[in-house]
């Protein structure tokens, strides 16, 4: 399906009184209505509550107009929403929703295209898709597609499983795995970055490129969610899928054309070059940390074993760092540095490149090292790319100075810039792949993970807590970058002294 044809479909949205649902599916839904982006489409929201379609299009208003601030066409678009009471373990269920999905089908002229998308807990995943079967609303006339939600398994066995049990209804081609990083604009402005600009690309290996530095850093704790944290931690909540997936899209090859075929099988290759580690490698490579009780915006904030539904002893990491080593002509040597957690001093996803040194410095002075050369790729809450230079300082004869070349950075229109929700749900809808994940790609990074999980779960981290909510992080984290005579470039902290200056 081209760019520009519109969909249409009957969306079934499993878990439609949840948290997800009412934050992003809705407004993102939303979103896609008022510009006009869909053809036809109903949804079903299916959900364990009693509530009658009438409550259940107010609760969709509600949540349009909390998340999305408007209220243009606000009755029309929710006349689209109809809902069903349902016990997931329950065929009966499944024979009304079936007969409520051929009326509402039959109804809008939805073409027995069928979008099932499962915002609930991923036990619940392997019963609805067999009980989808089982009932037959997987016989449709037109497309069937599954779209689910991380985390997909909690290590490469489980994954495996879960998998299997999927496959026995869904084809891998109808299995939209949602990383929603990929649907972020700038994390789908990474290739293009990558391979529409003659600047970058020829440079792109480790001949220029000293290191990769990627951080994903929020100010939120966990929140009420502190059950499901325990037992994923930053490791497999972030690194196993956005942060693999962001060193899969800087360091993949070119792939022959933008088809997801050819991304992923390139994305793929890039995960198998991954060096493996042996267990007891594992802590020279990846650091852990627990925040502390600390300050955030000027207040005190608890500690991680405070917070509700967590272990006062607790071992869960809520902030990873690590080294990743590819070995591939292009690559090798250069490291890919990683790092997320909660609570720390900002919330900021971003990407910096770091190019080599020039080969001999014809400006160093004792004072006054050469900065290198810096490609910043901001994904959030800022979008845009930031290129550090030297330039001569005026006035001196030799001293120099680093100046930012911004690019989009203040000139992105937040407004305009779609939710990654809205880009997904849409590409779910026309059939694109490309920005999901495929299984082989989750299988090889559950498979990189598991090895650090197992060491981690094996022995408790005797320093935890190792660094206090409001901060960069452990300590240990900037140690693993020394020793490689490398650093965690402050770049907030560089652009905030440049507007000062
Ligand atoms: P939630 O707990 O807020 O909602 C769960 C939904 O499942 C509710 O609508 C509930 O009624 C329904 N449900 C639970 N048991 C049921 C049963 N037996 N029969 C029928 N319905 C039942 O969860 P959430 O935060 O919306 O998350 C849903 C999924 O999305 C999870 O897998 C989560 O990991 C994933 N996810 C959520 C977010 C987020 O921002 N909330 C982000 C990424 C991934």
């Amino acid at each position: 399906m081209s760019e520009n044809t519109k969909p249409t479909a009957l969306i079934m949205i499993f878990g439609a009184t949840g948290d997800l649902a009412k934050r992003k599916l809705f407004p993102s839904l939303y979103q896609l209505y008022t510009k006009n982006k869909l053809q036809n489409f109903a949804v079903i929201g299916i959900a364990r509550r009693p509530l009658t379609t009438e409550q259940f299009q107010e609760n969709v208003k509600d949540s349009v107009m909390t998340f999305a601030n408007v209220d243009y066409r606000i009755e029309a678009f929710i006349s689209h929403f109809h809902y069903h009471c349902h016990d997931v373990t329950s065929s009966q269920s499944y024979i009304e929703l079936k007969q409520l999905a051929s009326q509402i089908n039959n109804q809008y002229k939805l073409k027995g295209n069928c979008i099932f998308y499962l915002a609930m807990a991923p036990e619940f995943f392997g019963t609805i898709t067999n009980q989808l079967k089982t009932q037959g609303l997987t016989n449709v006339e037109g497309y069937k597609r599954l779209v689910i939600e991380k985390p997909f398994g909690t290590n490469f066995e489980t994954a495996k499983a879960l998998n299997e049990q999927i496959r026995t209804v869904f084809q891998e081609e109808e299995i939209y795995r949602i990383d929603h990083y990929l649907g972020k604009e700038m994390v789908q402005n990474i290739a293009v970055i990558r391979f529409s600009n003659a600047l970058f690309e020829p440079l792109w290996n480790n001949r220029y490129i000293s290191n990769i530095q990627i951080t994903s850093s929020e100010t939120l704790g966990v929140e009420e969610r502190g059950r499901y944290y325990e037992n994923s931690g930053a490791l497999r909540d972030m690194v196993q899928n956005h942060m693999m997936q962001m060193v899969a899209l800087l360091a993949m090859e070119p792939p022959i054309s933008l088809t997801p075929e050819e991304i992923r099988s390139e994305k793929v290759r890039l995960l198998r070059s991954l060096r493996p580690m042996s267990q007891e490698e594992v802590n020279t490579y990846f650091v852990r940390g627990q925040y502390a009780q600390g300050i955030i915006h000027g207040e005190t904030v608890p500690a991680y074993r405070e917070e509700a539904n967590v272990s006062i002893d607790s071992n869960t990491e809520t902030y990873v760092a690590g080294k990743l080593m590819i070995d591939n002509f292009r690559w090798f040597g250069v490291p890919f540095y990683i790092q997320t957690g909660k609570r720390m001093d900002r919330k900021s996803t971003k990407i910096v490149v770091q190019f080599k040194d020039m080969p001999m410095n014809l400006y160093y002075q004792a004072e006054h090292k050469l900065t290198p050369n810096l490609l910043v790729i901001h994904i959030q809450p800022k979008e845009g790319i930031t290129l550090l230079l030297n330039v001569k300082k005026s006035g001196t004869t030799t001293e120099t100075k680093s100046v930012r070349l911004q690019l989009a950075n203040e000139g992105t229109d937040y407004i305009n810039t779609p939710e990654a929700y809205e880009k997904l749900l849409l590409d779910s809808m026309r059939g694109d792949a490309t920005n999901f994940t495929h299984w082989d790609e989750v299988a090889l990074s559950w498979k990189f993970i598991d090895t650090i999980s197992e060491v981690w779960k094996k022995t408790n981290d005797e320093s935890f807590p190792n660094y206090p909510a409001g901060s960069p992080g452990p300590s240990a984290a900037d140690a693993l970058l020394a020793h490689d005579g490398h650093i965690w470039w402050p770049i907030e902290k560089i652009e905030q002294e440049d507007q000062e200056n």
